[in-house]
């Protein structure tokens, strides 16, 4: 099914994403994860995609299994800028023939070193547009949005142009990169609807396990830290198991606040950490069926 038909018939909408395993760990450790969260009922699992890397045809592979052998709608993430058409075509046909129709359209990630090689779509605008001209209605397609801004633009009412412009193409909803700040998301909102961007948005919600991932990510995406946020993350730095537990109950209150203002759904990052995603859903169970 469409993913995006769930926002129209059910409350809030609950989702995870999980990745693929590095080429050098059997593809089998990811069904571990995904035997451990679905009976978690997730409206969706959405897959990520190595866009330089070699995890790419285990995307299309753990997309089709979830959907086979779990009975889960899956989201195959696809990255327009390290393909040709041709390539992005015969991988969009790969996914339909296996019966997976919804996809999260991207750019994809620039390589850490060395130079971009665009092979394919430049901006996910573009992509977005070509899977709807080269396979008129077979899939559901969502967009990457940013509620801090892309890194890459100075402008954020630019990136809210190019926001739209994915929307125009396209897009059938929103899937937002992770925040710590509610306020920065609560006022994304406002500011998308004030551009007449009305499709879905889901917030994505990170739960964090350890100080070295959260320098990374910020490092690469740009969320700011609040400070109880930093606070949480001096204090039990040296404390990995307490830093996990803290990292559980500071999303639960971010979906918590989330979920009260209304959100259109939540995307959890698992990290294909099964125990931590399964705290969280026990901790927001009830929450998720109040409309
Ligand atoms: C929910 C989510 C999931 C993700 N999953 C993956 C994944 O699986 N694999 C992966 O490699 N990466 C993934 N990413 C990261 C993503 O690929 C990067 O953030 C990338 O830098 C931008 O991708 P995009 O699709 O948002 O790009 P775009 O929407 O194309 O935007 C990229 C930049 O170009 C600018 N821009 C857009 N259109 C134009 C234009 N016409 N002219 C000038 N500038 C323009 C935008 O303002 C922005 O700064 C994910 C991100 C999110 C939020």
């Amino acid at each position: 099914m469409f993913i995006v038909d769930l926002f129209r018939r059910t409350g809030p909408v609950v989702s995870f994403e999980i990745f693929p395993p590095k080429a050098d760990v059997p593809v089998e450790k990811v069904y571990d994860t995904i035997e451990a969260i679905a009976d978690l009922e997730p409206g969706y699992v959405s897959v990520t995609y190595g866009a330089g890397g070699s995890s790419r045809d285990r995307t299309v592979e753990i997309a089709s299994r979830l959907h086979r052998v779990y009975g889960l709608n899956a989201v195959a993430h696809l990255t327009g800028m390290s393909h040709d058409v041709a390539e992005l075509d015969a991988i969009c046909t790969s996914l339909l023939d296996r019966g997976v129709t919804n996809i999260l359209a991207l750019r994809g990630d620039r390589p850490l070193e060395g130079p971009d090689v665009v092979k394919g779509y430049p901006y996910a605008s573009e992509l977005i547009a070509h899977i709807r001209s080269a396979f008129p209605g077979r899939f559901c397609i969502a967009a990457a949005a940013y509620p801090e801004g892309h890194v890459e633009c100075a402008d954020g009412e630019e990136d809210l142009d190019h926001l739209k412009e994915k929307v125009e193409a396209g897009a059938d909803l929103l899937i937002s990169q992770l925040f710590f700040d509610n306020e920065r998301f609560h006022r994304f909102r406002d500011r998308l609807a004030g551009r007449a961007i009305d499709v879905p948005l889901v917030a994505g919600v990170f739960p964090v396990l350890n100080v070295r991932q959260v320098q990374r990510i910020v490092s690469l995406c740009g969320a700011s830290l609040p400070p109880k946020f930093t606070r949480m993350m001096a204090r039990y730095a040296n404390h990995p198991e307490a830093l996990a537990e803290a990292g559980v109950a500071y999303a639960t209150e971010q979906i918590v606040d989330l979920l009260a203002s209304g959100v259109d759904g939540i995307h959890l990052y698992t990290m294909n950490r099964p125990e931590t995603t399964r705290r969280i859903m026990a901790n927001i169970g009830r929450l998720r069926s109040v409309r």
